[in-house]
């Protein structure tokens, strides 16, 4: 199954994913974690993306689309993937397009999970992520059972650099200009699958799953 989990940011599709690959056993590809990653391990790539990520903006086509052919290509995707949070401009999905065909492989669906603005604000300055294992929560929907420490690793919990009040208006900017044209790109190919993303989380999933057997 080659899935795209589609939405602004805060979504839910990091949360959503992790649950989706648990259950199909198939990779989460996130290019966000890719680039976390990059940033924490201090390569020449990361130190570039930091800057981008820092201003809300989105870390240029070249770099994100190279990152991706790579990922994909990799033995673990053979049998499908989830991706999370690629493409985010017509280019990428374009690009996409040319590396699915090179590896002998079509899209079955496109999740798009629909948020509307006034939650995600919240949703993103209330994020908490496991500094150990990446695990998502939030401080008040999805709160762990020890106030900053990871459920499933003990790791301790720290709040995106992104995930500032001032970063996130502008990264709703960025979606509504750069990556919504993409609901109708994909919609056109017949691919598209609108879930309603303000239920609560399990409603959700619920909803992707019947989604996707249907
Ligand atoms: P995205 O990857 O789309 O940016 P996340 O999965 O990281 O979104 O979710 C953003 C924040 O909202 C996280 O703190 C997460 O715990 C929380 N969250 C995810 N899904 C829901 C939901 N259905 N209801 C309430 N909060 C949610
Ligand atoms: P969110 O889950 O809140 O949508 P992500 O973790 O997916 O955030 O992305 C965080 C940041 O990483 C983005 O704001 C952007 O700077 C960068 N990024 C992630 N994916 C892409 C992409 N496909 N193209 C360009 N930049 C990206
Ligand atoms: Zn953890």
């Amino acid at each position: 199954m080659n899935i795209i989990l589609m939405g602004p940011p805060g979504a839910g599709k990091g949360t959503q994913a992790g649950m989706l690959a648990r259950r199909f056993s198939i990779p989460h590809v996130s290019t966000g974690d890719m680039f976390r990653k990059a940033i924490k391990q201090g390569t020449e790539m990361g130190l570039k993306a930091k800057a981008f990520m820092d201003a809300g903006q989105l870390v240029t086509d070249e770099v994100t689309i190279g990152i991706v052919a790579e990922r994909l290509g990799a033995d673990d995707c053979a049998e499908g993937f989830l991706l999370d949070g690629f493409p985010r401009t017509i280019l990428q999905a374009e690009a996409l397009g040319g590396i699915m065909a090179n590896l002998g492989r079509k899209l079955d669906a496109v999740v798009n999970i629909d948020v509307p603005n006034e939650a995600l604000f919240g949703r993103m300055t209330g994020r908490r992520i496991c500094r150990q294992c990446g695990a998502t929560y939030h401080i008040a929907f999805n709160p762990p059972a020890q106030a900053g420490e990871c459920d499933r690793c003990q790791g301790e919990l720290y709040q995106r650099s992104d995930d500032t009040e001032a970063t996130v208006s502008n990264r709703l900017q960025v979606y509504a200009r750069q990556t919504e044209p993409l609901v109708t790109y994909y919609r056109e190919q017949g691919l598209l699958k609108t879930i309603d993303g303000s239920q609560e989380l399990n409603r959700v999933f619920a909803d992707i799953c019947q989604g996707l057997e249907s």
